[in-house]
């Protein structure tokens, strides 16, 4: 059997002209969506990710601004700009693009940012209503995640989801999604003994450890759904996944490829918050 490889470029292009659609409506009623962006320095994976945001927003229509700050700015006047922001009522979406220097609290930015304009889904409170299943931003890329697998036609209730990272930003809250969606879920980090063995009981097998190459044949069970968030760049240059996707294309029913698989959801989940943001500044007015 060999998978069908899931396009995520096609359905994040599919999931824009809805939002361009639902951002037109909100403009029509006096409302241009807004997302501010901030970058601290220049590191170069950082531009790269921001240029990707804004212009996403340009495509669907909502007006987006980039804050540029120097890497010797200090935590007060990055905090003192995002103060600004959450009063600012044509601010709907504010994004700290991380990582930040060293010398800057990533805890204390992310706290700052008003929960009502976290379109990334990282604030504590955002997390919160996120376990308890309360409608919140979701995090980007665990959001473009689960929408990938449904639109598979997956039915995700009742599978053995297998998680394989734990971090906060996407490993967790992919498991609390799949969770939600009523999967059995099993999460697996760097202590899992015989890897291996757990993940090859998973019906949907979601991998975000980034590391290239690390899961085969072996790890996987024939029919399963798999998606692999991991974004390595290895020695050639190439860009590749956690997953062997050309072993393991063979035995999956379903993949995403690397690139062209989650990545270009992620950003779409950051559009679709922020339009989202947009339309409850108008439930309020
Ligand atoms: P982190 O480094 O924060 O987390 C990696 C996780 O993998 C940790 O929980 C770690 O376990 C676990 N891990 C490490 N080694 C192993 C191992 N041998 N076996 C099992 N688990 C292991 O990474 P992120 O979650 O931030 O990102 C993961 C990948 O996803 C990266 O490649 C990143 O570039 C990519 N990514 C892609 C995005 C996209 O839009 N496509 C967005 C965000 C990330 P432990 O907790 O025990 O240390």
């Amino acid at each position: 059997m060999t998978a069908t490889v899931i396009d995520g470029k096609e359905t994040a292009k599919k999931i824009r002209e809805e939002l361009a659609i639902e951002a037109k409506a909100l403009a029509e009623k006096g409302i241009i969506p807004g997302l501010t962006v901030i970058l601290v320095g220049n590191d170069p994976a950082s531009e790269s990710y921001v240029k990707g945001k804004i212009k996403g927003c340009a495509e669907v229509g909502i007006h987006s601004e980039l804050i540029r700050m120097e890497p010797t700015v200090t935590q007060e006047e990055l905090l003192a700009e995002i103060e600004k922001l959450n009063q600012n009522p044509n601010v709907h979406g504010i994004l700290v693009q991380l990582p930040l220097p060293k010398h800057i609290a990533e805890s204390a930015v992310i706290d700052a940012i008003s929960p009502e304009k976290d379109v990334d889904g990282f604030h504590p409170i955002s997390v919160g209503n996120m376990l308890i299943g309360n409608e919140t931003f979701l995090p980007c890329t665990p959001h473009g995640v689960i929408e990938l697998i449904k639109r598979t036609g997956t039915e995700i209730s009742g599978k053995h989801a297998v998680v394989v990272g734990r971090s906060n930003i996407v490993g967790k809250p992919v498991a609390m999604l799949l969770l939600q969606e009523n999967a059995t879920v099993t999460i697996c980090h760097s202590r899992t003994p015989d890897l291996a063995a757990i993940t090859k009981q998973a019906d949907i097998l979601v991998v975000a450890v980034g590391k290239a190459h690390m899961i085969g044949a072996e790890h996987v069970k024939p029919g399963t759904v798999v998606i692999d968030v991991g974004v390595n760049r290895i020695e050639t240059g190439k860009l590749v996944g956690d997953v062997k996707f050309d072993e393991v294309k063979e035995i999956a029913s379903h993949i995403t490829p690397v690139p062209g698989g989650v990545g270009p959801m992620t950003i779409t989940m950051l559009l679709k918050n922020t339009v989202r943001s947009a339309e409850r500044g108008l439930e309020r007015r």
